[in-house]
C-alpha cells in the first residue's frame, strides 16, 4: 500500500466507488438519504462476506474438538447488561462544539479544547452509553438493548454448553452475530458503524493456563488473517497498556490494520480473567462454575477473548486485495483476492454470444460446474476482452471461455476449455472434466 496521504484518501475513494458500482457495499436506505452509520451488503458482498464467516467459522468451530458453536438472540433480558457493566459504563466521552453544535469523540480529538471542524470552543466532555435502547412488549418500563457485542450471550449459555456437552478445560464457545453501538461519529465507510457483526470466542482456561492459551489465540489471529488475505506486513499487534486496559483484564492486545486512512484496531485480543462469569454469577444468583472431573475442585473458569469484527475484516480484505496495472497497454483494476474468499470463484462464458451450439455447450458446463461450486457466475455480455476487466475488477479468479475448439473443430481439444488466470493473465487448455477439481483444490489449499 502506498504511504502518500493523498493516494490513501483516493485509494478508499477508489474502494468505496467500485463497492458501489460493482454490488459489494450500499449506503444503508440510500433512496432516503442514508443512515449514518448503516451499510448494506450487495449481492457480490454478502457472498465476500459469508466466505470470510465461514473461514472463521471452520477454523474456529467447526475444525477443533475444544470449540463449541452459538447463536444467541439479539435481545437478552436486561439484566444480563446491567450485570456485565454496559448499562452503568458502556459509553464513550461525548464533545459538542459550542459554535457549530457539531459532535465528537474526545478521545478521538488532539486537540481536546478546539473544534476540528470549525475551530470553536468545545464544551465539557460527558459520558454517551452507546447501546441502543428499545422496548420489548406493550409494558411500559420493560426496556432491552440490542447488543453492544457477541460475548453476553455466550457468558449466559456457559451453564447450558456445559450441562450439554460435558466439556473439559480448556474449551471455547464461538458465536457470530449482529451488534450495535450508537457510535458517536461513524467514519471511514465500513470501519465504525452503527450496527455490525461480530465473530467472537470466549475460551475458558484453567486460571494457571491463561498465558499459554492467549499464545495460542494470538497465533491464531495472524493464521486467520494468512487465511483471508490479509498481509502480515500490514498488521501489527499493539500492547495495550495498564492504564488503557478495561480494569478487569490483565493483557490485551489490539491487532491494528494498516488501513487507508490510517493504523486502526481490526480485533482485540484480551484475557479477561474470571470477571465475566463471576458477574453473571452475581447478576443471576446462578452458579456458573466448572467442576474438575478429577479432584473434584470447583471453581470459575478464566477465560480469554480474541474478538474480529466482520466488517473490519471485510474492508482490509478489500483494501489488501485492491490492485491496478497494466495489461495489453491498459490500465486496469482488479481485485487480488484469494480464492477462498472470493465472491465469484470462476466466470463460465461462451466465446460468441451469437453461436448457439457455443451457449449450448458453455450453459451445460456452467451449469455443471455450478453443481459443485456454487460460486460460479456466467457472463456472456460484450466481448472476451470486456468480460475479463468485469471479472477482474470483482476479484474472480479464473474466466473459462468456450470456444469451438470445445466442440471439436480441432478433434485434439474436444471437450477442453481455456482457463485464465486474474493476476497473471495467462491461459491454459484444461479438460473441462478437471474443472472442478481445480477449482476445488485452490480454494481449499488456501485455508
Ligand atoms: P474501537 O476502539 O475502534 O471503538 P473497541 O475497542 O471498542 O473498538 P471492541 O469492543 O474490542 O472494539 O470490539 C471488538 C471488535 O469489534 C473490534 O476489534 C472491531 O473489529 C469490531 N468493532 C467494534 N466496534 C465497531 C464498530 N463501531 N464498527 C465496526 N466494527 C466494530
Amino acid at each position: 500500500m502506498t504511504e502518500d496521504p493523498k493516494e490513501k484518501s483516493s485509494l478508499m475513494e477508489k474502494i468505496i466507488s467500485l463497492s458501489k458500482r460493482r454490488g459489494f457495499v450500499y449506503q444503508g436506505s440510500e433512496i432516503y438519504g442514508g443512515l449514518a452509520g448503516t451499510w448494506d451488503y450487495g449481492p457480490l458482498g454478502v457472498e465476500l462476506k459469508n466466505n470470510i464467516k465461514n473461514i472463521w467459522w471452520k477454523m474456529f468451530v467447526q475444525g477443533r474438538d475444544d470449540m463449541y458453536g452459538l447463536d444467541a438472540a439479539i435481545l437478552m433480558n436486561s439484566r444480563v447488561w446491567e450485570a456485565s457493566g454496559h448499562v452503568s459504563g458502556f459509553s464513550d466521552p461525548l464533545v459538542e462544539c459550542e459554535k457549530c453544535k457539531k459532535r465528537f469523540r474526545e478521545d478521538h480529538l488532539e486537540d481536546k479544547a478546539k473544534c476540528p471542524e470549525c475551530g470553536g470552543k468545545l464544551g465539557e466532555a460527558r459520558q454517551f452509553n452507546m447501546m441502543f435502547q428499545t422496548q420489548i412488549g406493550a409494558m411500559e418500563g420493560s426496556i432491552s438493548y440490542l447488543r453492544p457485542e457477541t460475548a453476553g450471550g455466550i457468558f449466559v449459555n456457559f451453564k447450558n454448553v456445559v450441562d450439554s456437552f460435558h466439556p473439559k478445560l480448556p474449551f471455547g464457545i464461538g458465536q457470530i452475530g449482529k451488534a450495535f453501538r450508537n457510535e458517536i461519529a461513524p467514519r471511514d465507510f465500513i470501519f465504525r458503524v452503527r450496527e455490525l457483526e461480530q465473530m467472537e470466542v470466549e475460551y475458558f482456561v484453567r486460571p494457571t493456563e491463561w498465558e499459554s492459551s492467549f499464545e495460542m489465540w494470538r497465533s491464531q489471529v495472524h493464521a486467520f488473517n494468512a487465511a483471508v488475505g490479509i498481509p502480515s506486513e500490514n498488521v501489527h499487534e499493539l500492547e495495550v497498556g495498564d492504564g488503557d486496559r478495561a480494569h478487569y483484564s490483565k493483557r490485551t492486545i489490539d491487532f491494528e490494520f494498516d488501513f487507508p486512512f490510517g493504523r486502526k484496531e481490526l480485533y482485540g485480543l484480551a484475557y479477561r480473567t474470571d470477571f465475566d462469569l463471576k458477574a453473571h454469577e452475581v447478576g443471576s444468583g446462578t452458579e456458573l462454575k466448572y467442576q474438575d472431573p478429577e479432584t473434584n475442585e470447583k471453581f470459575v473458569p478464566h477465560v480469554i477473548e480474541p474478538s474480529f469484527g466482520v466488517d473490519r475484516t471485510f474492508l482490509a480484505v478489500l483494501a489488501s486485495a485492491y490492485a491496478e496495472d497494466e495489461q495489453n497497454g491498459e490500465v486496469r483494476t482488479y481485485l487480488k483476492f484469494k480464492p477462498a474468499v472470493a465472491p465469484v470463484k470462476a466466470a463460465v462464458f461462451p466465446l460468441l454470444k451469437n453461436k448457439p451450439e457455443l451457449v449450448a455447450k458453455a450453459r451445460e458446463i456452467y451449469i455443471a460446474l455450478k453443481k459443485d461450486i456454487p460460486q460460479i457466475m456466467w457472463d456472456d455480455n460484450g466481448n472476451v476482452g470486456k468480460r475479463y476487466r468485469r471479472q477482474d475488477e470483482i476479484g474472480t479468479p479464473w474466466c473459462v471461455t468456450i470456444d469451438f475448439d470445445t466442440l471439436g473443430e480441432n478433434p485434439a481439444l474436444l471437450d477442453t476449455v481455456t482457463v485464465r488466470d486474474r493476476d497473471s493473465g495467462e491461459q491454459i487448455r484444461m479438460p473441462v472434466g478437471e474443472l472442478s477439481s481445480f477449482i476445488s483444490s485452490k480454494i481449499k489449499e488456501e485455508i
